[in-house]
């Protein structure tokens, strides 16, 4: 039987400063909702104003997650303990898997704005909080982007949509990451199988994502919508169109342990990963093999 999934929530993001004091939109403000299986966080530190992020997120550690950045506009430089350093610019994709542990910084460049952007925290499972950090960064031409019958683009980030399949592989939860455009009225179904967590964020005008055509049912932007079981998504853009991120993943059904940068199974891990970070253990793979010497503190959390 198949089942066109119901709106469970619609989170509107919470305003908060993370870093050394960047104002971002976060839709998991714990007091809400903690986690979407096999969801985290979900940042939008879009801002038309350099003000709000040019102090950036220096050098902070991450393990056992993965945090996967967007950049529609504006710059962000980063660099890492894998000796990784670059820049996100529009239209890339940066997945990174913290694994056991990695240390990095993200600038957003205050010569370029307006900055659209976000940041996805996906959970890794038991088996791989310990996996060699990586990650895989994605140039916008890599993206398939595919019109739609009846107008609009459909990106595909990773996963496979529209008969493209995205450039982001080898990722435990076998993620699907849609960015879809739709015009005034544009409908379209998405597959969402019943053992995937399932999330669509919604940053530009308004749509209906449950498949009623009752105007009640428009969500306008920004919102980040949750689901009840099913099978699929439907949605309906309202009289403006719509763009929305559409993100979904197996769940992993493990306990979760967090505290900031560290997402673990247990309070131990957690323990551990902190007892690291003052010792100058925390980097367990160094791009030579040699141990990493460097203490540095936790500067933030994101
Ligand atoms: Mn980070």
């Amino acid at each position: 039987m198949s089942k066109t999934r119901a709106v469970a929530q619609v989170i509107r993001p919470a305003g908060v400063r993370e870093g050394a004091g960047v104002r971002l939109h976060r839709s998991f403000p714990s007091d809400v909702i903690d986690n979407v299986d096999p969801f985290l966080l979900f940042d939008d530190f879009s801002s038309g104003n350099p003000d709000d992020y040019a102090r950036g997120f220096p050098w902070h550690p991450h393990r056992g997650i993965e945090t996967v950045t967007y950049v529609l506009a504006g710059v962000v430089h980063h660099r890492d303990s894998l000796n990784n350093m670059g820049r996100i610019g529009p239209g890339e994709v940066q997945w990174m898997t913290a694994g056991s542990g990695i240390m990095h910084e993200e600038m957003p460049d205050p010569r370029h704005a307006p900055l659209l952007g976000f940041q996805l925290w996906v959970n890794l499972p038991a088996r791989l909080k310990w996996t060699r950090p990586r990650y895989q960064s994605i140039a916008p031409t890599a993206i398939p982007a595919v019109a739609l019958d009846g107008g609009g683009t459909l990106r595909v980030i990773a996963g496979k949509a529209a008969g493209a399949r995205g450039p982001v592989t080898e990722i435990s939860i076998a993620p699907t990451y849609l960015d879809v455009e739709l015009p005034p009225d544009g409908r379209i179904s998405h597959p969402a199988p019943p053992e995937e967590g399932v999330l669509a964020y919604l940053f530009q005008g308004s749509a209906a994502f449950d498949g009623r055509d009752d105007r009640a049912a428009i969500v306008s932007a920004r919102g980040m919508v949750t689901f009840e079981e099913g099978d699929r998504v439907e949605v309906r853009a309202g009289d403006h169109g719509a763009r929305y991120l559409l993100m979904a993943g197996r769940r992993l059904r493990e306990p979760i342990a967090r505290h900031g940068p560290f997402v673990m199974n247990t309070r131990e891990e957690i323990q551990e990963a902190l007892r690291d970070l003052r010792e100058g253990t925390f980097i367990r793979s160094r791009p030579d093999g040699t141990p990493d010497t460097g203490q540095r503190e936790p500067r933030d959390t994101s």
